[in-house]
């Protein structure tokens, strides 16, 4: 409707099995705005092309700023340099949040496409660093406003 805020989140977490693994996740907040149609969904690695199941990737030796810049890669688990289509990945989700004119993106954490406060070091180790991930930095460069799932619940829920 008019006015309506509308969202672009993570696919992963609006129960679409997109994840490396072939997995998602069903919040029953983001299932009702998903009713409302207030919710574009994008799995930026999908759009790229990348399959499902897939291998997990990390990025190696910087951020998600660092592989925008050319100064990182992302690589995964064996050894293959999927840094382009994570790219495509981050433009073709850019365009999509730009045709919908969404106020709010909301991706999930940890990924390094979509992490927006930690993305794992690159090591395959399990470690996190603080450092966002490919298409979180481009979006935010773009001046849209990323959070993560759990900074959403808290926007959603301000009391618990
Ligand atoms: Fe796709 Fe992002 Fe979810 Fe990974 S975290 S499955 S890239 S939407």
């Amino acid at each position: 409707t008019l006015g309506a805020t509308m969202y672009l989140i993570s696919a992963c977490l609006a129960g679409q099995p997109v994840r490396y693994d072939g997995k998602s996740y069903v919040y029953e907040q983001i299932q009702q705005l998903i009713q409302l149609k207030q919710v574009i969904t994008a799995c930026p690695e999908v759009l790229a092309g990348l399959p499902i199941p897939r291998k997990p990737a990390e990025i190696a030796g910087g951020t998600g700023e660092d592989v925008l810049a050319g100064r990182a890669q992302v690589i995964d688990l064996d050894g293959v340099d999927v840094t382009q289509a994570f790219l495509e990945g981050a433009y073709k989700t850019l365009t999509l949040a730009q045709q919908h004119h969404v106020s709010t993106v909301v991706l999930k954490e940890n990924s390094p496409s979509c992490g927006s406060r930690f993305i794992y070091d690159g090591t395959f180790s399990n470690q996190k660093v603080s450092a966002m991930g490919v298409t979180t930095a481009l979006l935010r460069q773009h001046g849209f406003n990323v959070i993560s799932e759990a900074a959403f619940f808290e926007l959603l829920n301000p009391s618990d």
